[in-house]
C-alpha cells in the first residue's frame, strides 16, 4: 500500500519509510506518483489541527491514503513556546539559526533545571474513505547553553537528551528516542489491525 506525505522534507520522508516499511507501507511524496499538492497553510492552533488540516487535504488532492506530521518544541519556562509557532519563532519561516539564537536569548541566564523542553509530533493518515488516524509522540529533555553537533535540523543543536545533543545522535539513534520515531512506532502498532 502507498501513502502519500505531506511534505516536501525529505528526511521526514526517508524517517517515515524507515519505520512503515515493515508494513509493507511505501511512503512516497506526491511528485513520485506524479500529482502535485497544494502547500496548505498551517492555521490550526494545534499540532494536531495542523496535521489533521494537511492530511485531509493531501488525501483529497492525491486520491491516495495521506500522512502528514506536524512537530514542534514547547519549553516550560517560556509556557510551551515555541510550540506551532517553532518553524517561524524568528519571524522568518524555516530559519533554524534565527530561530535557535532567539531560544538561547530567551533562556539567558536561566539554571539549567529550569530550561525543561520537549519535542511533541502528531502524525495523521487520512484515507479516501474518509476515515483518520491520529497518533501522537514526545520527546523530554532540556535546552543547552549553546549548540553542539552538526547532525539532524531544526533546534537539534540545543535539544539535549541526557549529555548529548540530538545534532550529535546518528540518524537511527534519534530515531529510536525521537517524537516523531515515537508516534510513527505506535502508529506501525496501531495499522495492521486498522487495515484488516
Ligand atoms: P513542521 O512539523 O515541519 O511544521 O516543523 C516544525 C518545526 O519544529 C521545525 O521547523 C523545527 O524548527 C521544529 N522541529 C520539529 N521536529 C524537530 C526535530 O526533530 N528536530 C529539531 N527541530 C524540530
Amino acid at each position: 500500500m502507498k501513502f502519500i506525505i505531506a511534505t516536501h522534507n525529505m528526511k521526514k520522508q526517508a524517517e517515515m519509510q524507515r519505520i512503515l516499511s515493515p508494513l509493507g507501507i511505501e511512503v512516497v511524496t506526491a511528485e513520485m506518483v506524479g500529482k502535485e499538492l497544494t502547500d496548505v497553510e498551517e492555521t490550526g492552533k494545534t499540532f494536531e489541527e495542523n496535521a489533521v488540516l494537511k492530511a485531509e487535504s493531501g488525501c483529497r488532492e492525491s486520491g491516495f491514503p495521506c500522512i502528514a506530521d506536524d512537530s514542534g518544541l514547547a519549553v516550560d519556562f517560556l509556557g510551551g513556546e515555541p510550540g506551532v509557532y517553532s518553524a517561524r519563532y524568528s519571524g522568518e519561516h524555516g530559519n533554524d539559526e534565527a530561530n535557535i539564537q532567539k531560544l538561547l536569548k530567551n533562556l539567558e541566564n536561566v539554571p539549567d533545571e529550569n530550561r525543561t523542553a520537549r519535542f511533541v509530533c502528531m502524525v495523521c493518515v487520512c484515507f479516501p474513505d474518509g476515515k483518520k488516524l491520529v497518533v501522537d509522540g514526545k520527546c523530554e529533555g532540556r535546552i543547552g547553553f549553546e549548540k553542539h553537533g552538526e547532525n539532524g535540523f531544526g533546534y537539534d543543536p540545543v535539544f539535549m537528551v541526557g549529555e548529548k545533543s540530538f545534532a550529535e545522535l546518528t540518524a537511527e539513534e534519534k530515531d529510536r528516542i525521537s517524537h516523531r520515531g515515537n508516534a510513527l512506532r505506535k502508529l506501525a502498532q496501531m495499522l495492521p489491525e486498522y487495515l484488516k
